[in-house]
Order: C-alpha cells, then sequence, then structure tokens
C-alpha cells in the first residue's frame, strides 16, 4: 500500500481505472448502500483530530470501527491527563493512557478539555 498525500490522492482517483471508481458518498460518509454498494469503499478518511461523539456516548461502541474518522480509543483519556478525577477504568479505560507525545493530540485534547485546563492552569501543549 502506497501512502498518497491529500494532492496525489485526488489525482489517483481519476486516474486509476483499475476497479469500480471511489464512491464519492462513502467518503463523506454518507454512503447508506453498505455493501451494496457498487462503488468502492476501499477508502480510509483521513483521521479528524476530534474525539468520535458516538464513541463517546456510546460506551465505546461506534458503528463504523475502524472506517470512522474521528478518534476512538487513541483519544486521551480526560480524567487521567487532566488528573481532575483519578480515572477509575484503570486498563479498561476506553481512552488512552499513554503520554500525549503527537502536538495534533494534544491540541485536540485542549479544545475539549480547555474548561478543565485552564482551571487547572495545567496546559498539555504550550501554544
Ligand atoms: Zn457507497
Ligand atoms: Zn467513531
Ligand atoms: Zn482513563
Amino acid at each position: 500500500m502506497k501512502t498518497h498525500s491529500i494532492l496525489t490522492f485526488s489525482l489517483s482517483l481519476s486516474l486509476d481505472s483499475s476497479g469500480p471508481p471511489l464512491c464519492k458518498f462513502f467518503m463523506e460518509n454518507r454512503c447508506v448502500k453498505g455493501n451494496d454498494c457498487l462503488f468502492s469503499h476501499d477508502y480510509k478518511p483521513p483521521k479528524k483530530m476530534e474525539v468520535c461523539k458516538y464513541y463517546v456516548q456510546n460506551k465505546g461502541y461506534c458503528q463504523k470501527n475502524d472506517a470512522c474518522p474521528f478518534l476512538h480509543g487513541e483519544f486521551p483519556c480526560k480524567f487521567f491527563h487532566t488528573g481532575t478525577k483519578d480515572c477509575m477504568q484503570g486498563d479498561r479505560c476506553r481512552f488512552s493512557h499513554d503520554p500525549i507525545t503527537n502536538k495534533e493530540m494534544a491540541m485536540a485534547f485542549e479544545r475539549v478539555c480547555f474548561a478543565i485546563l485552564i482551571q487547572q492552569k495545567q496546559f498539555v501543549v504550550r501554544i
């Protein structure tokens, strides 16, 4: 598998004639045909640096699984990383207890926990 940048990717969309063309609804997460769709669903959306709201609301369950463009378990655990409350979930926590090493992830986390972090005056990344 070659990884394409966005630019070369959109080029290859029109040039690559092998197999059915990619489903443009699927790429926008709007295709309702699922397996019956005539177009290719062989597309992984670029991850959005935002936590998946279904994952949060449905206690760690998101219908889209890996195809979901939003972050699931890799998103930093709010309790663990802000230290407001101890995370009671331990190893079973649905969110990541690993140190936040990715800057974009840190910023996404800050956006979500802004109110908490501002109270604590502790920011993961200084901007
Ligand atoms: Zn489709
Ligand atoms: Zn999701
Ligand atoms: Zn946790």
